[in-house]
């Protein structure tokens, strides 16, 4: 949607410094000035009452196709394994009518709710459902006019190798333009390593796509897997273009281990993307940053057939990270939250996502004394604008 107007959002706290006007020229941040300057004849201005201000959060792991968030509680039937969820969303999914625009439109809305402006969501692919979660995901983005941006992974869920026909859908994915592929548990689910990861290698070589693989083996297997994932990173030269989700093994490493890999990361550009899982074991984070590794925040799945938890807010995932790795200082907390937004702009391959002139005005307001503060109540967002729109305001989405 093009917007050509002048914004003022006036008098708020941009990460919780002192009080600015953000100009807002059509979509886009035009400048950040101190606040109370002069203002331009004619722009609308929205009082910011002095709140903070972040940017929109960007989730970099979302399942928006596959929700069944709006309808009746939906008890858990399945057997508790991966194998058995996979099983079990494939025998129920179509008696609850996903994938369909509506239930993907309402996780969405949550998002958006939430202050969300960005999603990276992986899009169930598999021999029953084809490509169509794809177009069902895009319609609900167009029909938000696009207040939260959806980037696509093809997501094989229910395997590669061991399901013939799936490399030829993430082939005809990537054609038709999904920004990534994925892939899933190359050991535990094909039990074909070498067959999973060169056929998700050879798409992405050929398509210049990128690969978000989910891999939740832990220990020696999931190290196994990262050093394949590595090895064909390298040969590919998909430099910047490949992300490991969950990725559990990382956190159970040796240090000696663990920094050899992170060395390999960084010269690749390989990053990373959590859910922070309570139990799971902490991530190197500070390594990770200093040597530059990124790191994605995702809700994962809001409320499906694979688990009834979680409610689509990035800020409470931000603070299980910050929990989950018992961060303590305020700067820590600052780096967390820059995690959830700015530090995640190549998620939706964006140059720049901040309050800087520049960026697409996504912007969060929140009444909070600072950016911890923030972060440990994850207090209701009280205005949210997408591409310089207003698009909620109090808890309530108003596109
Ligand atoms: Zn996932």
């Amino acid at each position: 949607m093009t917007v050509s107007r002048t914004t003022i959002l006036a008098s708020v706290r941009p990460w919780g410094l002192d009080s600015a006007d953000l100009v807002i020229e059509g979509e886009a941040i035009a400048a950040v000035l101190p606040a109370g300057s002069g203002r331009p004849e004619g722009a609308e201005v929205i009082d910011g009452r002095g709140l903070l201000a972040l940017p929109g959060l960007v989730n970099a792991h979302a399942h928006a196709d596959k929700s069944w968030w709006g309808a009746p509680w939906v008890s858990y039937g399945g057997e508790a394994t991966t194998q058995g969820r996979i099983a079990h969303e494939r025998a129920e999914r179509g008696a609850l009518g996903i994938p369909s625009t509506a239930s993907t439109e309402r996780v969405l809305r949550e998002f958006l709710r939430h202050g969300t402006t960005a999603v990276r969501s992986h899009v169930d692919v598999d021999l029953g459902v084809g490509l169509d979660g794809i177009a069902v995901l895009r319609e609900a983005s167009a029909a938000l006019g696009d207040a939260v941006e959806v980037e696509v992974v093809a997501f094989p869920q229910d395997g590669v190798i061991r399901r013939e026909g799936v490399l030829d859908l993430l082939d005809r994915a990537a054609r038709e333009g999904a920004e990534s592929i994925g892939g899933l548990d190359p050991c535990l689910i094909d039990r074909d390593p070498v067959a999973q990861l060169d056929g998700l290698f050879d798409i992405a070589a050929r398509h210049g796509c990128g690969i978000d693989i989910h891999l939740h083996a832990g220990g020696d297997l999931g190290a196994f897997e990262y050093d394949l994932i590595v090895d064909r990173t390298r040969r590919a030269g998909l430099i910047g273009k490949v992300n490991i989700a969950h990725g559990f093994a990382l956190g159970q490493l040796p240090p000696g281990r663990q920094q050899a890999l992170l060395e390999d990361f960084a010269e690749l550009g390989i990053s990373w993307s959590t859910v922070a899982p309570i139990r799971s074991a902490p991530l190197p984070w500070v390594a990770m940053r200093e040597g530059g590794v990124g790191i994605g925040l995702g809700t994962d799945g809001v409320r499906d057939l694979w688990s009834p938890y979680g409610d689509g807010d990035l800020l409470r995932v931000a603070l299980d990270f910050a929990r989950l790795h018992g961060v303590r200082y305020d700067e820590d907390f600052a780096q967390v939250a820059r995690l959830a937004t700015s530090a995640a702009a190549p998620y939706v391959h964006r140059e720049v996502h901040d309050l800087v002139p520049g960026a697409r005005a996504d912007v969060v307001l929140l009444e909070a004394e600072n950016v911890p503060d923030a972060i440990v109540r994850a207090p209701r967002r009280e205005l949210v604008l997408a591409g310089g729109r207003v698009v909620a305001r109090a808890g309530d989405v108003l596109v």
